[in-house]
């Protein structure tokens, strides 16, 4: 048996997960949260051979990152499953960012780990916690190998006529501004699960990947290489989601800083913490927004007309960027889940060879399926994503 380890590192909270790699199987997985406060919380959650989980909760204080992994391996000893039995031969961290430096799952090594916090001015917020993951982690699994599986790598590919802004060329290169890519280990996994589930070579294949969670991006894929993407230098870029804005005119910022004496910090939380749907409707949750725009909340249906407005500026410009387009894959919580969200988004582009078969798509079921016609060119598909396993089949393969 092989394990991988799994850790998604905040500022304040870790996420893990333990995966056996033989059947791919989740054994356990767990949060710890709320890192530094007085009433810190950690849930582990076994997994069943039924696939059922059992939840152990805890409030108790937890410091810091360090005292959060030996409360995980506390978990672990008392609920299982045991590490002794199920020792991981790697540990696997997310990494938001990794510039334009890193391309593939890597090695963490003191070099590797001070590379990442040099990252930190392009994901301030993000990098100094994924750092803080792995160190406390190599504290807890001294005898393993970690390996940095990053966000952006997947983009890396994107040709320079797609990642260069129009932007003075010293400034953008002094200050390394281009676009980036985020959610890359989404669109990898899932435009790879797709290849596989239609029994195609993927090096074949042109696809767009529609990841739309609380974040949303899209990704034009050909032959299996990222070749556009929407979100750009930060995740703020590309499409309207949960509370920020995506695209937005630059000169916005000049106006608000001058008519409204706004400084970036206000700026910085207006744009990603208090836009998107959410600014436009007051909500933030999709299910919530499709109801209320479908039970005649105008301001939720406004919201989610722009929403849609900008999911199909996005396709469409991918479409001709790819020129040929084999599949068109949903993912993630809005993906996966909104029928309607899906059904919008693609109404009326018969034209395009783009034709839903509405039973299909209101259809639910946890595994991969087909939601287009019969008779239609291009196949479009949900794809649940899973970007905890990513990470462990990119981490036993950087070992
Ligand atoms: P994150 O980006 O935080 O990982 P998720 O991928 O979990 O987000 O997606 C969260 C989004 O998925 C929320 O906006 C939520 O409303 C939406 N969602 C989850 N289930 C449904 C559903 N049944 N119908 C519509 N939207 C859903």
């Amino acid at each position: 048996m092989t394990a991988v380890l799994v850790i998604n590192s905040g500022s304040s909270s870790f996420k893990y997960q333990l995966i056996e790699m033989d059947a791919e199987a989740t054994l356990a997985r767990g949060l710890v949260e709320r890192i530094g406060a007085d009433e810190s919380r950690i849930v582990h959650e076994v997994m069943g051979d039924d696939g059922t989980a059992t939840s152990h909760e805890q409030i108790t204080q937890i410091h810091d990152h360090t005292a959060g992994f030996q409360a995980m391996l506390d978990a672990f000893a008392e609920h299982g499953p045991s590490l002794t039995e199920h020792p991981p031969v790697a540990v696997g961290h997310r990494v938001v960012h990794g510039g334009a430096r890193f391309f593939e799952p890597t090695v963490v090594t003191n070099l590797v780990t001070i590379n990442i916090q040099d990252l930190s001015e392009l994901a301030p917020l993000h990098n100094p916690a994924n750092v803080e993951g792995i160190t406390a982690a190599q504290e807890a699994f001294g005898d393993v190998p970690h390996v940095a599986v990053f966000d952006t790598a997947f983009h890396q590919t994107l040709p320079p006529e797609a990642y260069t802004y129009a932007l003075d060329a010293a400034t953008a290169e002094r200050y390394r501004v281009r676009k980036y890519g985020f959610h890359g280990t989404s669109h990898k996994f899932v435009s790879e699960e797709a290849a596989r589930f239609l029994g195609r070579d993927n090096a074949s294949l042109n696809q767009i990947v529609l990841h739309l969670g609380n974040g949303a991006s899209m990704t034009a894929v050909r032959g299996g290489r990222s070749v556009d993407t929407s979100m750009g230098l930060t995740p703020l870029e590309g499409l309207v989601m949960g509370t920020r804005t995506g695209d937005i005119d630059p000169a916005v910022v000049f106006h608000l800083h001058r008519r409204a004496d706004m400084g970036v910090a206000e700026l910085d939380e207006l744009f990603n913490s208090k836009s998107g749907i959410y600014g436009l409707s007051g909500l933030k949750d999709m299910r919530d927004l499709t109801e209320q725009a479908n039970t005649g909340n105008e301001k939720a249906r406004a919201a989610l007309d722009v929403y849609v407005h900008r999911l199909k500026q996005y396709l469409g410009g991918y479409v001709f960027q790819l020129g040929r387009v084999d599949t068109i894959v949903f993912t993630a919580g809005i993906g996966e889940n909104s029928a309607q969200v899906r059904a919008e988004t693609l109404a009326g582009l018969e034209n395009f060879g783009i034709r839903v078969d509405a039973a299909r798509n209101e259809q639910r079921s946890r595994g991969i399926r087909v939601i287009s016609a019969d008779d239609s060119a291009v196949t479009v598909l949900v794809v649940p994503t899973n970007e905890e396993l990513e990470i462990a089949r990119q981490t036993l393969s950087a070992i």
